[in-house]
């Protein structure tokens, strides 16, 4: 009898694309509280048990080495200068849309730009981003307390917000402990946590003494409707537009008889910079922009969409005395063309010994070399390297002041009759803690081949 068997389809089976690691949820979307792009990146090492650095190299790194390795100096090492430059993930840079372009193709997920500040780049200057972490100590207290994800937002990046409204009180800026600045992404990171001393990052309370409040709940009800709506501002805002609008302001503030010499006195500027915005030399930067709206009484969505000319403005005020005169954007006073010279002027004084870049970037009024280097890498490269020729110089003739300090107090021990080890040493050359030093072990360790003495 013939048996009559089911027909097996052997045709292989499509097995749809994985991605390569796992997306997680970006916290608060669509709100003020949004998350961050770098925090998320955070948060996706740890849920795959990798620190962030091992995460950037074996993920990230590949991409982005195809997509900037071109534009970046070749001997400069891509990774360091990642984490250096990780303040600028969450602007619209090359380095952002690198990273942003690598999350999509590892998560096959979609809008990571929401997460950075792309949409409103056009209102964002050097100093509008901050170079190091902030965050608010109790956000994270509470988030820990109640089980739920701890995250760092993106209006935290932004060097006009100060505060958190939530719990009213500033945001830290250095760890608590060790008082060091964070980096938003570094070898070791994890979120609510500092990546130097490793301690917890989150508090209980922080007092507030701030008298800024007012100014703080314009400055986030304000970046609400710029951060929800970055699709929109980025199709529909240009730089001719917000000329076109800050002018119209000032000819609703004239009618109104208010100068523009008087406007400037309130927000603590200078007037020529009221013309610079009206010739849009430089564009606004977002502090000034959002200060400019606060004096004026309308909101940054008015006075940037609306019809200017139905506006009637009857009065300006005050600018709240921490931010006056744009204090948050003006630590650096002078303009590019004079840092160019005074970086010049330095190269070609050749001090001795010479200077180190971070003192000079200091006195410009930079918080870190990377801004720095942004707009001048030829002139920060023959600093730094000028710096770093000088330090290895010195730690050759150091090496050679220990190495016969170091044998002429073993010889003297010797013909005292003591063993010349490492506590006596250090006793003798009066400097503690030398025994942690690696040159002084080998420096040690070649004297006592000199001389024969057989270590105990
Ligand atoms: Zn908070
Ligand atoms: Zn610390």
């Amino acid at each position: 009898m013939r048996k009559s068997f089911e027909v097996l389809d052997v045709t292989s089976l499509e097995i749809p694309l994985r991605s390569k690691i796992i997306l997680v949820e970006a916290i608060g979307r669509d709100t003020l509280a949004i998350e961050s792009l770098t925090s998320l990146i955070n948060r996706t090492a740890m849920e795959h048990s990798i620190t962030t650095g091992t995460f950037i190299k074996s993920q990230l790194l590949p991409y982005i080495l195809n997509d900037v390795e071109a534009s970046l100096t070749k001997e400069v090492n891509t990774y360091y200068r990642l984490i250096n430059r990780s303040f600028s993930i969450n602007e619209n840079t090359l380095l952002g849309r690198s990273v942003i372009n690598a999350m999509h193709d590892l998560t096959f997920g979609n809008g990571f730009y929401d997460l950075t500040l792309i949409g409103i780049s056009i209102l964002l200057k050097q100093s509008s981003i901050r170079t190091s972490r902030s965050w608010c100590p109790v956000c994270f207290y509470e988030a820990e307390e109640l089980g739920n994800p701890i995250y760092e937002k993106l209006i935290w990046s932004l060097s006009c917000v100060t505060t958190c409204l939530i719990h009213n009180c500033y945001l830290c800026t250095e760890c608590l402990h060790c008082k060091t600045e964070l980096k938003y992404l570094n070898t070791s990171s994890r979120v609510g946590y500092c990546d130097n001393c490793f301690r917890w990052l989150g508090e209980e309370s922080t007092p507030i003494n701030s008298t800024d409040i007012n100014w703080q709940h314009w400055v986030q009800e304000n970046l609400d409707f710029l951060l929800c709506n970055q699709t929109f501002i980025n199709e529909n805002l240009d730089s001719i537009r917000i000329v076109e609008q800050i002018g119209l302001i000032f000819q609703q503030l004239r009618k109104s008889k208010i100068s523009k010499k008087q406007l400037a006195d309130i927000m603590g500027y200078n007037r020529c910079t009221l013309f610079e915005w009206m010739r849009g030399a430089h564009g606004i930067a977002l502090e000034s922009l959002l200060l400019l709206s606060y004096c004026v009484g309308i909101s940054v969505e008015h006075l940037l969409f609306s019809d200017m000319s139905k506006l009637v403005i009857s009065n300006v005020k005050q600018a709240p005395e921490s931010v006056r005169g744009g204090k948050r954007d003006t630590t650096i006073k002078t303009t590019i063309a004079a840092r160019g010279e005074f970086l010049q002027k330095i190269i070609s004084r050749n001090d001795y010994p010479p200077p180190k870049l971070g003192d000079i970037a200091k006195e410009l009024g930079y918080k870190s070399n990377e801004s720095l280097r942004g707009f001048f890498p030829v002139e920060c490269k023959i600093i730094g390297e000028r710096h770093k020729e000088f330090r290895a110089k010195q730690s050759v003739e150091n090496n050679i002041s220990l190495r016969s300090k170091v044998r002429q107090e073993i010889i003297e021990c010797y013909k005292e009759g003591y063993y010349p080890s490492k506590r006596r040493l250090e006793d003798r050359l009066g400097q503690r803690g030398l025994f942690m030093n690696s040159k002084f072990n080998e420096l040690r360790k070649e004297v006592f081949i000199e001389f024969g003495i057989q270590p105990r």
